[in-house]
């Protein structure tokens, strides 16, 4: 083991600013940051800025036009130049609109935080930020720069914000992502399904029903047929799902039906799926004499597979085990921008942020007890992947 990396100390360290942590938490769960409201983001985005820059990290604004700004925090180690860079990953977007914290205070009872963001992923953030706290306090020879990237539309796909978490992933030696943990026992995801939609359309040909049937094309029944057919896609044993989730067609119930479409969710676990998938999705072709299909869309993120997590996963767990704690591991059967990262082949850990429930719902809440040692888990990542020896086998990047 380094001979600079004191897991242990970090986590005593942590558990006397618990809570620290937990006022920064209130401050930053009780300035909400909708993923479509710019200018709440862009508070919440100031206040988050305003914490690193307390703490002397170089904070830089990157200003967006319809989401609220991205914040890219740069910590450089004082005595060597860097070789090379960490990057931690974070949004500080939530899926809940302004006003929801009337109806769904942030409340401290029972060792648990409840509140809009609070587990998915505001915790994440207040852990990062007192890791950063650890690393400046302890003895830790930080030989990379690190770049904690928060972004403020995960939530809706990162549009905004996917050529910046790429570029800033390519110039990184490692990814952490501070998404939630899963379960009460915190397990990191070393894997996530690739995710996307995709909408069939069908064009058919309107006619009478009774006068004229046999000059109508039906779209509904078509549609129904091409169904039918991405049903048998299903193979739940490698993780990949196809589920038509809405469809729509028709206008009267005596006129022969001219349009109807089906909006996909798509998910795959290994790339060569997900792959596959799109190919056979663009090769469909109309059942029905005279009807006319089209494809739009398809997989938004690639899978993030276990490969490129393992070695990280298994530093991790070495880490843990120093601290007294068990690390577990789980597949999510959702996506994260850490399968973009994972998707150019940059080692990258996902699920590091907070332990708790309740993602998206009002029941949201994160375990208080469990904020110190997962924010000196990542310190102790971040003090001690600079090592190669680590990192071997199927990750050549390293
Ligand atoms: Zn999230």
């Amino acid at each position: 083991m380094s001979d600079s990396v004191y897991p242990k100390e970090y986590l005593r360290f942590l558990k006397g600013r618990q809570p620290q942590m937990l006022a920064t938490l209130r401050k930053l769960v009780c300035c909400e940051s909708p993923s479509f409201e710019k200018s709440a983001a862009d508070r919440c985005c100031a206040l988050l800025a305003a914490e690193w820059r307390k703490r002397g990290a170089r904070v830089e604004q990157i200003a967006q036009k319809h989401r609220g700004d991205h914040l890219r925090v740069t910590w450089s180690p004082h005595k060597s130049r860097p070789a090379g860079q960490l990057l931690v990953l974070g949004h500080y977007d939530t899926v809940y609109a302004s006003g929801t914290l009337a109806k769904m205070p942030f409340r401290v009872s029972g060792g648990k935080a409840y509140g809009p963001g609070v587990f998915d992923m505001k915790a994440g953030l207040v852990q990062a930020l007192f890791a950063l706290e650890t690393l400046q306090q302890s003895r830790a020879a930080l030989r990379k720069r690190l770049v904690f990237l928060w972004t403020s539309d995960e939530e809706i796909g990162s549009y905004s914000s996917r050529k910046l978490i790429e570029a800033e992933a390519r110039r990184s030696d490692a990814v952490f992502v501070l998404e939630p943990s899963f379960g009460p026992r915190g397990l990191l995801k070393t894997s996530r399904k690739g995710v996307g939609d995709a909408e069939l359309i069908v064009y058919g040909r309107a006619s009478h029903a009774g006068l004229a049937p046999q000059e109508g094309v039906n779209a509904v029944h078509e549609l129904a047929q091409q169904i039918t057919r991405l049903q048998k896609w299903n193979d739940l044993r490698h993780g990949v799902t196809i589920n038509a989730n809405i469809v729509e067609g028709g206008t009267r119930s005596n006129v022969i039906a001219d349009r109807a479409r089906a909006v996909l969710d798509l998910r795959a676990l290994r790339v060569t799926d997900m792959r596959r998938i799109e190919r056979r999705l663009r090769a469909l072709r109309p059942i029905l004499p005279g009807a006319r299909l089209e494809i739009r869309g398809g997989f938004n993120r690639a899978p993030l597979e276990r490969k490129v997590s393992a070695a990280l996963f298994a530093r991790a767990k070495t880490l843990a085990a120093q601290m007294g704690l068990s690390l577990g591991e789980c597949m999510a059967g959702g996506g994260s921008d850490g399968n973009f990262t994972a998707a150019l082949g940059i080692p990258t850990l996902d699920g590091l942020g907070a332990v708790g429930d309740g993602a998206h719902s009002a029941r949201e809440f994160i375990y208080i007890n469990a904020m110190p040692a997962r924010a000196a888990l990542l310190t102790a990542l971040l003090a001690s992947t600079w090592r190669r020896h680590f990192l071997n086998g199927a990750l050549t990047k390293w």
